[in-house]
């Protein structure tokens, strides 16, 4: 038996002890270090996610799906992990077979699991996780593991910057300060571009961003966003990663582009239906792109954060035993405290 916290019903969160998960022949069996707390968590906490709704993920489920852990056994058929090595993993779960997996495209597979969601898949707010290895990486040495929990965030971060194929000494904008905000800026300007603006709600959260390097920051409860990315850039920023979710700030990226730019949007709008001025963007010969997951983007990512250059540590801001969950749930509804990634301790 372990100990995990499982989400019972909407809005109802149980601490106690569940069966182990079954490591079968081609998969790990790991011990978690650190589960990073997410947004989607929260959705699947309320049953606003998507997966709830059409029945693709019932309650209880063990959510959680960003992680650092150490393999303790491996299934007869894994070849390239042995016990004690420390790992984490994709979120999407593909089958291998089908034309999407074959096409690299793991994160669209029919067949797939999500982590911690979809399909029911058991999710890392847990002692232990079971993961196919083809969905696990290595950490590289002297990447601790609290920095390695990141990885997802990171990941899907790289994926949406690296869908902006962003030219050489662009003028990047990216919206939103939360983690994957932060992460797509830093990535950014290793990706090449001149100059980095972020766009966000909270100073402090700015001010960590400006410390990882990021040149300049928007407070859009002050400032007209749009307004000064232009003023900040030769006529408007050449690509906007949209991280924020917000429709408002979707507009504000279609307005602020420069023409011939790129907008990724990486988040979950509120919809049904989400306005765009696409007229705008037909005037301005630009492309809106969308971004899902983070397929492919894990090996550059921990190869970025144990050289140094993607600065996770100032974006983890708490850490707490898993056992506290519906402390850290309250905390994190309140917004009083300024928090960008919170880590759990099984
Ligand atoms: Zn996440
Ligand atoms: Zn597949």
């Amino acid at each position: 038996m372990m100990k995990a916290i499982r989400f019972m019903a909407p809005e109802t969160i149980e601490y106690s002890e569940v069966p182990m998960p079954k490591c079968s022949d081609s998969e790990i069996l790991a011990k978690i270090s650190y589960a990073g707390f997410c947004a989607t968590d929260i959705e699947l906490l309320t049953g606003e996610m998507i997966h709830i709704k059409n029945g693709n993920t019932r309650y209880p489920i063990i959510p959680g799906h960003e992680w650092s852990g150490t393999v303790v056994q491996v299934g007869k058929n894994v070849r390239n992990f042995k016990v004690g090595d420390r790992v984490t993993s994709d979120v999407s779960l593909g089958c291998g077979e089908c034309e999407e997996c074959r096409r690299g495209h793991y994160n669209l597979c029919p067949n797939r699991e999500v982590v911690g969601s979809y399909r029911n898949r058991q999710g890392v707010f847990a002692q232990y996780v079971a993961i196919p290895q083809r969905h696990v990486y290595k950490i590289p040495d002297g990447l601790s593991m609290e920095e390695a929990a990141l990885a997802e965030p990171a990941a899907t971060a790289m994926y949406a910057v690296s869908k902006a194929r962003i030219p050489a000494g662009a003028e990047v904008l990216v919206i939103g300060d939360g983690p994957i905000g932060q992460l797509a800026a830093q990535l950014a300007g290793i990706a090449g571009a001149s100059k980095v603006i972020m766009a966000g709600s909270w100073d402090e959260k700015l001010a960590i961003a400006r410390s990882c390097g990021i040149t300049e920051t928007i407070n859009y409860h002050k400032e007209d966003t749009v307004q000064r990315a232009r003023d900040l850039t030769d006529g408007g920023p050449e690509i906007v990663i949209e991280t924020s979710g917000n429709n408002a700030a979707l507009d504000n990226a279609v307005q602020a582009l420069k023409p011939t730019g790129r907008i990724v949007a990486v988040s979950w709008y509120n919809g049904p239906e989400v306005a765009v001025a696409m007229n705008t963007l037909i005037v301005k010969d630009a492309e809106l792109i969308g971004s899902l997951a983070s397929p492919n983007s894990f090996t550059p990512v921990l190869r970025y954060m144990a050289a140094g250059k993607l600065k996770v540590r100032p974006l983890i801001t708490h850490v707490r035993p898993l056992a506290e969950m519906e402390d850290v749930i309250r905390m994190i509804r309140e917004k009083k405290e300024m928090r960008i990634k919170v880590l759990l301790k099984p």
